[in-house]
C-alpha cells in the first residue's frame, strides 16, 4: 500500500494530490494536522485564523474516509499519532521552518513543490543565466530593471515566464506587441465617484463548518489559550475548491475587463475596486496559478477583456507571485534579518492593535480600519499607506514583516519576506527593488479620495495641518541622504530636499509628533 501523504493547511487544492508531476499515489491515505501551537505562537487576525481552519476542515470533510484529521498541540505531536503507519510523503512546504521540520524527520519523503508555475530548478536556471548575462552589460529591460541584467529584476523574469509558458504570446512576440502595459494601468480614481462602476466581488456564505470554527475560536479566546487582533465577521474569502473556482470565474466574467486602469487607485468607500481577491485562495492552494492566467487569457482571446487588464493580471500572478516565491528561497534564511537602513523603532500600540479610531490621517485610519475589519487591502494601501508609514517612521523591518504576516488573510512567510523586507521596507538595500517605495501626501492625494476630508493637507510640510506622509517623506530622505543621493533613481529627490527652505522647521514638525498616532 502507498505511504500516507501529509497535507499542510496551504496545500488544499486537488493538484496537491495529483499523482502526475511527482505528486503522491492516488490511493495514498491523507493526513492533516491542525496544530494549536501555530495559533499560539502569534497574534493572528481573527478572520485569518478562521479562514485557514475553515478551509482545512472543509478539505477534510471532502476527503472523507481517505483522511486522518488530527488535532494536536504541535506538528511533531500530530505526527507521533500517525507514526505507527511508517513513512510519509509530503509536498515541498512553503516555509523554511516547515521545510526544516520535515527534513529533520526520518522516513518523510519530500515531493516537488506544487502551486506555482515555475519549478525551483527552472528558476535556478533563469537566475544563473540572468546573473551571468548581466555582468558588466548595460542593457536595460524596462521598468524596474535598473542598470542592467543580473539583478534578478521582475521584468526579465516575467518575460521569461511568458515565453516559457506561452502566456499571452503570438508566436515569439508578446500579444499586442508590447510586454508591459503598466503605463495604461496607473490611472487615478474617476473624479466625483466614490465607487468604481463595476460589479461587486463574489462573496461566500458560511455553513456549519464555519459555525464550528467560530465556536472553537471563541472558546480558545475565552479560555485565554490564544489571542487575536482584528474583528470577527462573516467569512469573506473562499474556503473550498468549489468556492474558489466560483470566485475565479466570477472575477474573469465580471471584473477582469476593468482590472487594469485603476489597479493603483484607492477609494475610501470601495476598498476592493477591480481587484480579484484571489490571493487567499491561491495561497491556500485552492487555486492553481495556471488556471487563473489561462482563464484570463481566454477572456482576452474571446474579446471579452482588453489587453491592458489581462496583461496586468497575468503580470501579477505569473510575474510577481512567482518572482516573490522564488526570491524567498533564493535569498536564503538571513534575508529575514536584513536591515540595511538600520531601522529599530518598535511598532506603536495603536498600529499593533489596529486602532484605526486613534488615527487622524484619513488615509491611514481608513486603511487600518479595512485591515481590522477584513484582514485585506489591495497592494497600494499595503505599500504606500501602511508600509510607507513604517518606512518613514523607521520601524524595525522584522517586526513590520511579522505584523503583515499576522494581520493579512493571504500572509505567509514566503510571500511576506520579499514583499515587506524587500519591496516595502528596502531593508535588503536594493536586492529586490531599485529604490525605496515611499512618497509624500501628493501621491496619495492623486491616487485616492482620502485627502479631501482629512484634517491634514498633503501640500503642508510644516505647522498644524502638515501631512504626516509629506513631512515623513522629506524626513526620510534627510535621514538617508547619503545613500539616496548615490542612487540614480532617488538622486533627484535628494536635490529637491536641498532646495527646501523650511527643512529645519519640517524636521521639527516630524519630530514633534513623537509617538502620538499621525
Ligand atoms: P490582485 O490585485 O487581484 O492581483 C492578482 C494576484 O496577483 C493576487 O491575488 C496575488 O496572488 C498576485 N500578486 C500580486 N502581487 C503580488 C506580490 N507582490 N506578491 C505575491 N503575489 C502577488 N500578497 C499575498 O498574497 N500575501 C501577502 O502576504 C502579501 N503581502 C504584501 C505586503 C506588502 C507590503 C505588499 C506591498 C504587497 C503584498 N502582497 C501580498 C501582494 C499584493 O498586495 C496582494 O497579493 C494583493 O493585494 C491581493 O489582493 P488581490 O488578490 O485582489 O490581488
Amino acid at each position: 500500500a502507498p505511504h500516507p501523504h501529509w497535507l499542510f493547511g496551504d496545500q488544499l487544492g486537488p493538484h496537491f494530490l495529483d499523482p502526475r508531476h511527482g505528486g503522491p499515489d492516488d490511493r495514498a491515505p491523507v493526513v492533516m494536522i491542525e496544530a494549536r501551537s501555530v495559533l499560539r505562537r502569534r497574534r493572528f487576525h481573527r478572520a485569518k485564523a478562521h479562514l485557514v481552519l475553515s478551509a482545512m476542515r472543509h478539505r477534510a470533510a471532502e476527503l472523507g474516509d481517505r483522511v486522518t484529521y488530527i488535532r494536536a498541540e504541535t506538528y511533531g505531536e500530530g505526527l507521533e499519532k500517525v507514526r505507527g503507519s511508517g513513512p510519509l510523503t509530503v509536498c515541498h512546504p512553503t516555509s523554511r521552518r516547515a521545510l526544516e521540520f520535515v527534513r529533520g524527520r526520518e522516513g518523510v519523503q519530500i515531493l516537488p513543490a506544487k502551486g506555482f508555475l515555475v519549478s525551483h530548478d527552472d528558476f535556478a536556471e533563469w537566475a544563473g543565466k540572468d546573473e551571468a548575462e548581466g555582468k558588466g552589460q548595460g542593457k536595460g529591460q524596462g521598468r524596474g530593471q535598473g542598470k542592467g541584467g543580473g539583478n534578478l529584476r521582475l521584468e526579465g523574469f516575467y518575460r521569461w515566464v511568458r515565453e516559457r509558458h506561452e502566456l499571452l504570446m503570438d508566436g515569439d512576440r508578446p500579444a499586442g506587441g508590447r510586454w508591459n502595459l503598466d503605463h495604461d494601468n496607473r490611472e487615478p480614481p474617476p473624479r466625483g465617484q466614490d465607487t468604481l462602476d463595476v460589479r461587486g466581488p463574489w462573496r461566500p456564505s458560511e455553513d456549519e463548518i464555519d459555525e464550528e470554527v467560530r465556536h472553537d475560536l471563541d472558546r480558545w479566546e475565552r479560555d485565554g489559550e490564544v489571542a487575536f487582533v482584528g474583528r470577527d465577521g462573516p467569512r469573506l474569502f473562499p474556503a473550498t475548491r468549489r468556492e474558489a473556482r466560483t470566485a475565479l470565474r466570477h472575477f474573469v466574467a465580471h471584473r477582469l475587463a476593468g482590472f487594469g486602469p485603476h489597479e493603483d487607485a484607492m477609494l475610501a468607500a470601495d476598498p476592493v475596486l477591480s481587484h480579484s481577491l484571489l490571493s487567499a485562495p491561491l495561497n491556500l492552494g485552492l487555486l492553481d496559478p495556471a488556471e487563473c492566467v489561462e482563464l484570463a487569457e481566454e477572456a482576452y482571446r474571446a474579446g471579452d477583456a482588453p489587453l491592458n487588464s489581462v496583461e496586468g493580471f497575468v503580470r501579477q500572478i505569473a510575474g510577481w507571485r512567482e518572482y516573490v516565491w522564488h526570491l524567498y528561497w533564493h535569498f536564503g534564511e538571513e534575508y529575514r534579518h536584513r536591515n540595511a537602513l538600520r531601522h529599530t523603532a518598535q511598532l506603536p500600540d495603536w498600529f499593533l492593535d489596529l486602532d484605526a479610531d486613534a488615527v487622524t490621517a484619513h488615509c491611514l485610519s481608513t486603511v487600518l480600519a479595512q485591515v481590522r475589519d477584513t484582514g485585506w487591502t489591495h497592494h497600494i494601501p499595503r505599500l504606500m499607506v501602511l508600509g510607507s508609514r513604517a518606512l518613514q517612521d523607521g520601524w524595525d523591518p522584522a517586526a513590520v514583516t511579522d505584523w503583515f504576516h499576522r494581520c493579512f488573510v493571504d500572509g505567509y512567510d514566503w510571500v511576506m519576506l520579499p514583499n515587506v523586507v524587500g519591496m516595502s521596507q528596502y531593508a535588503d538595500g536594493g536586492r529586490m527593488t531599485t529604490k525605496p517605495y515611499t512618497s509624500g501626501g501628493a501621491y496619495i492625494h492623486r491616487m485616492s479620495d482620502f485627502c479631501a476630508p482629512c484634517a491634514y493637507r498633503p501640500t503642508d510640510r510644516t505647522g498644524e495641518q502638515a501631512c504626516p506622509y509629506t513631512t515623513g517623506y522629506w524626513a526620510f530622505l534627510h535621514r538617508h541622504r547619503t545613500r539616496l543621493a548615490a542612487n540614480h533613481r532617488t538622486a533627484r529627490a535628494v536635490k529637491g530636499l536641498d532646495r527646501l527652505k523650511d527643512l529645519r522647521e519640517l524636521l521639527e514638525t516630524a519630530a514633534d509628533r513623537g509617538d502620538t498616532p499621525p
